[in-house]
């Protein structure tokens, strides 16, 4: 089974008046099968993470260590990062113009499995992946998120998510600006994904709610750039009846 490890991972960012530290020594270790859910404030440092963990440019890691059994992660390009088994689903998912959903899943699974998947399995594949996420199958040929709803971009995050099959998947703010219809379509995708038993997820986010249709194994609370405390899913509960304020030293402005 394979475990991603984090130790004491700092981030920076540059900033206008130089660097700026955001993540202060993060801890976590996810191993596949497991669902850990990461809550926390707006500003907190959740997407960071995300990104330092994909390899985003923009974030320099000033410290501390990142594997997956036992390989540097943070050597690793990201297109390594992707082969060797580590997913993000973006916050903000961007747009590849001329490029069609089917043609980006296709190349994307030839990039992690190292050969291109045959054209008539995968093609079924992809239509029963959709059917099961209830997503038109004129889908297929759009362009990827061109003019996609906040709604068919989540679907199409999850989509990817089981056609790829990752070893790790990061899912960051997944449930924000979906509809309750939306939501529960999104979340029964990571639970299959979850059944599995094959993929570890962190799944990031700001609200509960998207807590009561996928039941965490861990919990953590994230705060000013660490995780402040973990449990399991009865911390989401305490959260959702509390909120964040009692985690942040300064007095609760953050969320
Ligand atoms: P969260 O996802 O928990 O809302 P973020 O990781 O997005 O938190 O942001 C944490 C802090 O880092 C915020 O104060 C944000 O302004 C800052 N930050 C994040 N990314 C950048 C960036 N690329 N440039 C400058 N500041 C950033
Ligand atoms: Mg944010
Ligand atoms: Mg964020």
């Amino acid at each position: 089974m394979a475990t991603l490890e984090i130790h004491d991972l700092h981030v920076s960012v540059e900033a206008e008046n130089g660097a700026r530290e955001i993540l202060k020594g993060v801890d976590l270790t996810v191993k596949q099968g497991e669902t850990h859910a990461i809550m926390g404030p707006n500003g907190s440092g959740k997407s960071t993470l995300a990104y330092s963990l994909a390899g985003h440019p923009k974030y320099t890691i000033t410290g501390g260590t990142v594997t997956l059994d036992g390989e540097d992660v943070l050597e690793m390009s990201v297109d390594e990062r992707a082969r060797a088994g580590v997913f993000l689903a973006m916050q903000y998912p961007v747009e590849v113009p001329g490029v069609s959903v089917s043609n980006f899943l296709r190349t994307s699974a030839t990039a992690i499995r190292g050969e291109a998947p045959k054209l008539r399995t995968w093609v079924k594949e992809v239509k029963s992946a959709m059917e099961q996420l209830q997503m038109d199958p004129a889908f297929a040929e759009r362009n990827v998120n061109e003019g996609f709803s906040g709604g068919e971009k989540k679907r199409h995050e999850i989509l990817q998510l089981e056609l790829l099959k990752p070893k790790i998947a990061i899912l960051d703010e997944t449930d924000s600006g979906l509809d309750v219809d939306a939501l529960r379509q999104v979340s029964e995708g990571v639970n299959r994904v979850r059944a599995t038993g094959e993929v570890g997820t962190l799944l990031i986010t700001h609200y509960t709610r998207i807590l009561r249709y996928i039941k965490p194994d861990f919990v953590h609370v994230f705060s000013e750039g660490r995780i402040v405390e973990s449990g399991g899913a009865e911390l989401a509960d305490k959260l959702e009846a509390e909120g964040y304020e009692s985690y942040s030293t300064k007095g609760g402005a953050t969320a």
